[in-house]
């Protein structure tokens, strides 16, 4: 089965209430959707990054459309890894003139989960389930919670049965605190309670932190510094026995550095920015060489949390998943069937290729290109 085409969506939705986080405060969401047709009219959708920066979209189609496009024509979708891997070689040295290696990554993210949903649609099976897996029903953690209405929120998650809570920090140290506070107060004992900072804390702040996280028994810290700068996470590490995740701005060998200086208890990388499902599958089975727990971040539509939901439904070591709770429209009105959580659980659908069928008349209505 050989691909004829390759299409880029730019679907772009306003927020019902601006999201506000150490990278700044956004009143919209633009994504690129990737659409793969083959010789055999199986069509495969995938999805990139491009939540930042906000013109971050202009590079994705063109990257896309003028750089992989024409590597991609007339490949058999059967070869998958190779054709990833070919495309790999031709554009890194290019790509990293231009400094854009990460770029690259994401780009091929949603080319790959487009290649594994034809795959799976071809087979009749979910990805999950070519891969070795099934489909089950995933822990998630409601994601996006503060710096505002921290408890009014928290208060409705409850009752839609979220069990695990992630909080923004990183903004103001005196409304982080109160909020970390405020959140274990609604939330209890028996809930998790993660925190991330977003890369925004410098060391002192840091231990500024430290102790009221551990006294409000927080789950794991979350890319506190810069995530590359090991040595400050090595730092952080020595004075606490909190847990430091990091991996959503890690790329290919990021993740082997990062494990190998020993900076990292929980692997995070997310299915449309490391380089897709097969990247995702790789670095799970090193975090399992490797004892470290595995937990994907994930915050953008639709297609991205269904392949995040596959991988989930594959990888034996993962903890839990990321699940953004707001009412994004990319996230719920472009599914002809949405998620939904119960009990702090979301039921992987049991369809074939990444498991979801797109509202046709929904994706021309938020499509800007
Ligand atoms: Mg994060």
């Amino acid at each position: 089965m050989r691909i004829t085409d390759v299409e880029t969506i730019v679907l772009r939705a306003k927020l019902k209430t601006p999201s506000k986080s150490a990278m700044g405060s956004t009143d919209a969401m633009t994504q690129v959707l990737i659409k793969v047709e083959t010789s055999e009219g199986i069509e495969g959708y995938g999805e990139t990054w491009t939540n930042f920066p906000s013109w971050a979209y202009v590079e994705r189609q063109a990257t896309i459309q003028d750089g992989i496009k024409p590597l991609l024509i007339g490949r058999d979708v059967e070869d998958h890894v190779s054709l990833i891997h070919d495309i790999f070689r031709r554009l890194t040295r290019p790509m990293s003139q231009w400094g854009a290696r990460a770029m690259l990554y994401q780009a091929l993210s949603g080319v790959d989960q487009a290649v594994w949903d034809i795959r799976g649609k071809s087979a009749k099976l979910p990805v999950c389930s070519l891969l070795g897996g099934a489909p089950k029903s995933i822990p998630v953690y409601a994601s996006g919670l503060g710096p505002d209405s921290v408890v009014s929120d928290a208060e409705k998650l409850l009752e839609r049965g979220f069990r695990a809570f992630k909080l923004r920090m990183g903004m103001d140290l005196e409304t982080d605190l109160q909020n970390v506070i405020h959140l274990r107060r609604v939330i209890g004992d028996e809930c998790d309670l993660m925190i991330d900072a977003n890369q925004n804390w410098s060391l002192s702040e840091v231990w500024k932190v430290l102790e009221v996280l551990e006294e409000q028994a927080v789950y794991w810290i979350e890319e506190p510094v810069p995530s590359l700068d090991f040595e400050a996470l090595q730092k952080i590490k020595a004075k606490t026995n909190i847990r430091i995740a990091c991996g959503e701005n890690y790329y290919g060998t990021d993740f082997t550095a990062a494990l190998k200086a020993g900076v990292i208890d929980i692997v995070q990388p997310d299915v449309t920015k490391c380089g897709g499902i097969t990247e995702m599958n790789s670095i799970s089975q090193m975090s399992r060489y490797l004892s470290r727990d595995w937990a994907p971040h994930f915050f953008g539509g639709a297609v991205g949390m269904a392949a995040s939901l596959q991988i989930l439904g594959w990888v034996p070591n993962s903890l839990i998943m990321e699940y953004p709770y707001d009412d994004m429209p990319l996230r719920t009105d472009i599914l002809a069937t949405k998620f939904d959580v119960v009990n702090g659980k979301v039921r992987m659908p049991d369809l074939p290729g990444l498991g979801i069928e797109l509202d046709q008349e929904a994706l021309n209505f938020y499509r800007i290109n």
